[in-house]
């Protein structure tokens, strides 16, 4: 499956907070932003049994630093949408959901935001949401998949 994972507040504690990855001292020395605990095992997984993995931000991060704060863990993302490319690709249509995972051929995209999980139900795609509190993250992600794997 390809699986896309937003950042604000789902890998990234923002707003919300949670466990963070262990920083190295390049990761500190560069100032890169901390990561969610379990993202890299997670990821690694998913990679490892032939999973496409993106990140789908409706921030103004460059792709070029977050595919060096991913590879600085040892994460090779096999796509990035930031809001740039995300109203690059969709144009106007852009304006109808503030993400729409179909136009990046995405099948499941993971994310903390219940409007999101609304958008989805609307304009019919497949979502995983992830609570700020829930520190078994990694297996409500893993049984999700394997639920919607099922149906599909
Ligand atoms: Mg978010």
């Amino acid at each position: 499956m390809t699986i896309s994972f937003d950042l604000d507040d789902t890998i990234i504690p923002g707003t919300k907070r949670f466990p963070t990855e262990r920083q190295n001292l390049i990761q500190r020395g560069f100032g890169l932003e901390k990561i969610r605990e379990g993202t890299v095992q997670l990821l690694k997984d998913l990679k490892s049994e032939g999973h496409q993995i993106l990140v789908y931000t409706t921030s103004y991060r460059s792709a070029s630093y977050i595919r060096w704060l991913f590879f600085s863990y040892g994460i090779w993302l096999d796509g990035i949408i930031n809001q740039r490319r995300h109203e690059l690709i969709l144009l106007t249509d852009g304006k109808l959901y503030s993400k729409y995972p179909p136009a990046f051929g995405i099948d499941v995209h993971i994310d903390d935001s219940i409007g999101v999980e609304m958008e989805g139900q609307r304009f019919g795609f497949k979502t995983i949401i992830v609570a700020e509190n829930d520190m078994q993250w990694q297996d409500t992600v893993r049984d999700s998949l394997i639920a919607l794997s099922i149906q599909t």
